[in-house]
């Protein structure tokens, strides 16, 4: 297995840039996911690695060899797309195997790899099958045998659970870790959903209008996010992201005096103004007043089936989101204190929307 290795690339269609400048090593054996919204780059940025799109500058390397110009058909990749497409006269079987029999494998090889994969994928049984007979979420799970058996050391995969219900979508993201520890391959992952990054990623790699973000594990992306726009794209309900002074070392907000920690207060006293951020899950909600809490109003609920979200109004306008057990029995239009936990507040500079902390 080797690594992938992106130095300074580009990629321009005509005038416009859709990756810049992107500096990013995958490790070999990883699973990273490339993650972001519609149109910032993922797909481009895959397909470089697959040697489907030319690069406009910079370098790509698979271990210390360039990859510039070798050809796709001369890159040892598996690759699995949104819109797969089997051969219609071919059954699950013959589709699956097809490829390793056209390079000449050994029999016995062939199916040690097709039975293995066919019973991660919960497969067994179809076997005879024509893709016409076979529902959505099973030809997408046949797509994804055909690219495994190849055991090529690159795996990329574009969005490849994007047609499925969401059900089918939660199963097959397990089977895809399963997968990859068939024979642990470099492990590409392409989506713009955030929970599937979370779930499948060993790292994430955020981008946005081309530009790579952060990467990092999903533990760090969520509680570290590099700037505000990392921050709201990973987590659901999104972070509270809550405009506020700072007076001798402490957050106004509304108000209402917030003490700090001294490690946070240390971050921020000699600034006016900062953003802050904290997760509804963070926002900490009781009936009764308590030191350091914040009087609100309850706006609305919202019930997410794990939990509840509540929308709460402070001195009548800004409104800050906390999520709550979904038994408490919290009224609209009640009440309520809130408090945000110390050490999960995050600071973001007013100008660049930076993670103060992380720049430091
Ligand atoms: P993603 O996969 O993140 O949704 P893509 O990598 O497919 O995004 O596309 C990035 C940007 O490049 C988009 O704005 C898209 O419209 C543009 N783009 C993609 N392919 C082409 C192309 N062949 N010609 C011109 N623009 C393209
Ligand atoms: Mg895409």
């Amino acid at each position: 297995m080797s690594n992938i290795i992106f130095k300074n690339v580009c990629k321009d269609y005509g005038n416009t840039q859709v990756v810049k400048n992107l500096n990013l090593e995958i490790n070999p054996g990883e699973r990273l996911v490339l993650l972001g919204p519609s149109g910032c780059g993922k797909s481009t940025t895959l397909r470089m690695i697959a040697g489907l799109e030319k690069i406009t500058s910079g370098e790509l390397y698979f271990g210390d060899k360039l990859m510039n110009d070798i050809e796709a058909g001369e890159r040892n990749i598996a690759m699995v797309f949104q819109n797969y497409a089997l051969y219609p006269h071919m059954t699950v079987w013959d589709n699956i195997t097809f490829g390793l029999r056209m390079n000449k494998l050994e029999r016995e090889e062939i199916e040690k790899r097709a039975r293995e994969a066919l019973k991660i994928l919960n497969l067994e049984g179809l076997e005879k099958r024509y893709s016409k007979e076979l529902s959505g979420g099973q030809r997408q799970r046949v797509a994804l045998c055909r690219a495994v058996v190849k055991q090529s050391p690159f795996f990329l995969l574009d969005e490849p659970l994007s047609n499925l219900d969401v059900q089918l979508r939660n199963s097959s993201r397990e089977e895809l870790v399963k997968l990859h520890n068939l024979y642990r391959p470099t492990f590409v992952y392409v989506t713009h959903d955030q929970i599937e990054a979370m779930t499948i990623g060993h790292r994430i790699a955020v981008l946005n209008k081309g530009y790579l973000q952060q990467i990092d594990t999903p533990e760090k992306i969520y509680n570290n996010p590099v700037n505000i726009f990392v921050a709201k794209f990973i987590g659901m309900p999104q972070i509270n992201i809550l405009r506020v002074n700072i007076n001798e070392g402490d957050i106004l907000f509304k108000n209402n005096r917030i003490k700090l920690s001294d490690e946070k207060r240390k971050l921020i006293e000699k600034r006016s103004e900062v953003y802050l951020g904290i997760r509804p899950e963070y926002v900490k909600v009781n009936r009764d007043k308590t030191e350091n809490s914040m009087k609100g109003n309850i706006a609305k609920i919202e019930n997410y089936g794990s939990q509840k979200c509540l929308l709460i109004t402070i001195n009548g306008e800004e409104k800050v989101m906390a999520s709550v057990p979904n038994d408490s029995d919290f009224k609209r239009y009640e009440d309520v204190y809130i408090k945000f936990s110390k050490k999960n507040m995050l600071f973001f500079d007013i100008a660049t929307e930076n993670n103060i902390e992380m720049e430091q």
